[in-house]
């Protein structure tokens, strides 16, 4: 712990698409936790601006920065910003992630491309990125936000399973070969979360969920955020390469 008192006081933070949802909710707990957070968008600066306002109204420091995580110039330019900005990275969360969900025999190739593009291509080059940084200092944080949908499969969604399924490879092999810097890198998978990828869904589908989650509810944002936080903490500098659902016991 600093001399703050704070578990991540002063480390620099990084969380993609983090102007809603469940990365909002993860921007707002490393700041609670003392990080500096920059709270990065492709699309909608309001919503990232109002997650910068919230942290900053709490004390909390907050960077602002538009980037799509398709777009390897931008990416590169993202850390180049955070490093000049704080002199290094100390946390990455790779959130971002985008739904396109389609029956197999119906599913548009674009729609397979897009959700694997943001989702695994994304996480991958953030990681590349953020790993330059993380090995200069020798401690590092990385947590891929997968889903588990990567261990269950889900209908209509081969596309936005398999992305979340090579995330998990993905935290694998970086764990390993990342290790030795003292860097750990782990994936959180989120069951039914509240939030605007499930708001919208009919609600014979909400119950029938429901129904098979043995806690007999859906999780909130800030649930997926606090063990983020842990996995982020020193506490948690013994675990590396793992898988954390955070679903209620859906996927047991
Ligand atoms: P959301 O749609 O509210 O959040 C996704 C965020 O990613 C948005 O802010 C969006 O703007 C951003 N984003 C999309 N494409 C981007 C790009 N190219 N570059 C940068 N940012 C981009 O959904 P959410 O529920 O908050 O999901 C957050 C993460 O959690 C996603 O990876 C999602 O797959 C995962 N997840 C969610 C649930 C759930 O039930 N809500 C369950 C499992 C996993």
């Amino acid at each position: 712990m600093s001399a703050s008192g704070l578990p991540l006081s002063g480390r620099p933070a990084l969380v993609t698409g983090a102007g809603r949802g469940i990365g909002r909710a993860l921007a707002l707990r490393l700041a609670r936790a003392g990080a500096r957070v920059a709270v990065n968008y492709s699309h909608s600066q309001e919503g990232a601006e109002e997650t910068a306002a919230e942290i900053r109204a709490a004390g909390g420091e907050a960077l602002v920065i538009c980037a799509d995580v398709t777009d390897p110039a931008a990416v590169e330019a993202m850390f180049g910003e955070v490093a000049a900005t704080w002199g290094g990275l100390g946390i990455l969360v790779n959130n971002a992630g985008v739904v396109e969900d389609q029956y197999l025999a119906f599913m548009k190739e674009e729609q397979w491309r897009r959700v694997l593009e943001v989702s695994l291509d994304g996480a991958w080059r953030c990681s590349k990125q953020a790993a330059k940084l993380m090995v200069r200092s020798k401690w590092g944080r990385i947590v891929n936000i997968s889903s588990v949908a990567a261990l269950t499969g889900d209908i209509m969604r081969t596309n936005y399973a398999a992305a979340k399924a090579g995330l998990l490879g993905l935290t694998r092999a970086t764990a390993r070969e990342l290790a030795r810097y003292g860097i750990t890198v782990n994936a959180v998978a989120p069951g039914m979360i509240e939030t605007a990828l499930t708001t919208d869904m009919p609600t014979p589908r909400r119950e029938a969920l429901t129904g098979r989650i043995p806690l007999g509810r859906f999780g909130k944002p800030e649930e997926v955020a606090e063990v983020v936080a842990w996995l982020c903490g020193e506490g948690a500098g013994y675990v590396t390469g793992q898988t954390l659902c955070v679903d209620g016991g859906l996927h047991t």
